[in-house]
């Protein structure tokens, strides 16, 4: 069959936060034309100045290589009456009870009906993590919205679910090189619209930026496209499965502890095995971040409204919990009592390549620390991370300082908690060297233990 020629769409971002902004860009970068649209007016001034409000590698230059092909708004009336696809990539943070707060989606999708133009025609993709049901949710919404307005047969509207798998400090080569792209749609032109969007990625026919090329080893990836229910569960349990893969390493880390093997050797035996694979198997301080917590809440949630038990992904989230305590038990024992004690945390973000600091295992220990009474020193290489640690540490007192070295200067021990690149380039004696007691906690397993012990360290890692 001949490839369709490319043409290009009208596209309305909502949200332009990781996923909204990432794709944004790389949309516009693929030839389309792009309005991101942000209720928060800092946010929007900062891109509309040609700065982005985040850390993502590739992101800014990416901004400045689209030119005019994006702009940026905080009104939705602004963005979407000429636009022909809408995605919805607002916040959907848990609530007290787990499940997934889908308010601002709702709030989202009712502006975006009030938008439209009569005599047009319109999809609209949500790719907010949402728990199924909503896309039927928002179907109502914007149904009754044109209703209401008198225009429920002048509009034609189109909702599909297409979920987002990017991985924040990877997100715009999990664009451009994505493994898969689900849609969930209930109509052949839904499938369409989204063939048409992601046509550039899906043959792959655009010429990569310079700072990311198409890897040789890449194959065309498959467009999945299902209900929108399980497009909905698709995301899900994707990242449930995720969450449990670096649980199960981490509960057989502290089997390793328990008879003298070594994680990071048995993670590899397993790893080899194409049936197992070996990403996603690093022993550590648990998971974190934006998704994985509250995507396995929400999965559990979903499953308790149906009476439904998730034995599996219950015992991830556990796990995942008792191995910050584990690592505050490891520092009690070695200092005979972490209270009064100086701990220096190295690293906030929830993992290398991002400035979020949502969920992050970093922060669980440092208030775990607190409330044993320990002083806590802490470093993150990038400033903006920094300042987010900041914030949502809000009142604790957290002395956060610029220089790794300084960190350690008098401590009573280091806890490596993030796995920068940048820490491995530490020199470990002089580390040592200035603390008052030289113990590192390598939450995640980033240094040779012999070398750290030979630089005078007393090394406890996370398995080994
Ligand atoms: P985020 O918090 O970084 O950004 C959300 C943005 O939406 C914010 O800037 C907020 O101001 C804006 N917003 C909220 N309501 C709005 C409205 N009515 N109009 C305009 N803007 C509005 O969130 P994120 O990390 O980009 O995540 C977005 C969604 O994508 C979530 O459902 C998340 O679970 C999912 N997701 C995130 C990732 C990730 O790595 N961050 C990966 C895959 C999927």
């Amino acid at each position: 069959m001949p490839r369709e020629s490319f043409r290009p769409l009208r596209v309305a971002v909502i949200g332009t936060g990781y996923v909204g902004l990432t794709t944004g860009v790389a949309l516009a970068y693929l030839g389309h034309q792009v309005v991101g649209v942000d209720k928060d007016q800092t946010k929007i001034e900062l891109l509309r100045s040609g700065k982005i409000p985040l850390h993502e590698p590739g992101l800014s230059e990416l901004l400045q290589l689209v030119g005019d092909r994006i702009r940026f708004t905080t009104e939705v009336r602004e963005a979407v009456p000429k636009s022909g696809v809408i995605l919805i990539a607002v916040g959907t943070p848990p609530k007290e009870n787990g499940e997934a707060d889908t308010r601002f989606v709702e709030e989202a999708a009712k502006e975006v009906a009030l938008a439209f133009l009569p005599e047009h025609s319109y999809i609209i993709a949500v790719k907010s993590t949402v728990p199924v049901g909503s896309n039927r949710r928002v179907r109502h919404i914007v149904h009754k919205v044109l209703e209401d307005r008198g225009l429920r047969d002048r509009i034609a509207v189109e909702i599909v679910s297409n979920p987002e798998f990017l991985r924040e400090g990877q997100a715009l080569y999990d664009t451009f090189y994505p493994d898969r792209i689900v849609v969930g749609a209930e109509s052949p032109e839904g499938v369409d619209a989204m063939r048409r969007l992601y046509q550039p990625v899906l043959e792959q026919t655009f010429d990569p930026p310079g700072f990311l090329p198409r890897p040789d080893s890449y194959t065309l990836p498959p467009l999945i496209t299902t209900t929108p229910t399980s497009a909905e569960l698709i995301k899900y349990a994707a990242n449930a499965f995720l969450a449990l893969k670096i649980s199960f390493i981490n509960e057989i880390a502290g089997l390793c502890e328990k008879v003298g093997a070594d994680v990071v050797e048995v993670a590899r035996g397993i790893g080899l095995d194409s049936r197992i694979g070996p990403k996603f198997l690093q022993a550590g301080l648990g998971w974190g971040g934006s998704c994985l917590p509250k995507d396995t809440a929400a999965l559990l949630a979903m499953g308790r409204e149906h009476g439904y038990e998730m034995p599996i992904v219950t015992a991830a989230r556990e796990v995942n919990t008792r191995q910050r305590k584990r690592a505050v038990e490891k520092l009690q024992e070695v200092l005979k009592g972490v209270r009064g004690r100086v701990i220096g945390i190295l690293g906030l973000a929830f993992k290398p390549g991002t400035d979020d600091v949502r969920e992050s295992p970093s922060l669980d220990l440092i208030r775990l620390l607190l409330e044993r009474e320990a002083h806590v020193r802490a470093h993150d290489p990038l400033p903006m991370t920094m300042e987010n640690a900041r914030k949502a540490l809000e009142s604790l007192e957290v002395e956060f300082m610029a220089d790794p070295y300084a960190v350690a200067k008098g401590a009573d021990a280091l806890v490596l908690a993030t796995a920068w690149p940048e820490y491995r380039q530490l020199d470990l004696r002089k580390l040592a060297k200035t603390m008052r007691t030289p113990v590192l906690l390598d939450g995640r397993n980033l240094f040779d233990p012999a070398e750290a012990r030979e630089a005078g360290f007393m090394y406890i890692g996370i398995g080994r």
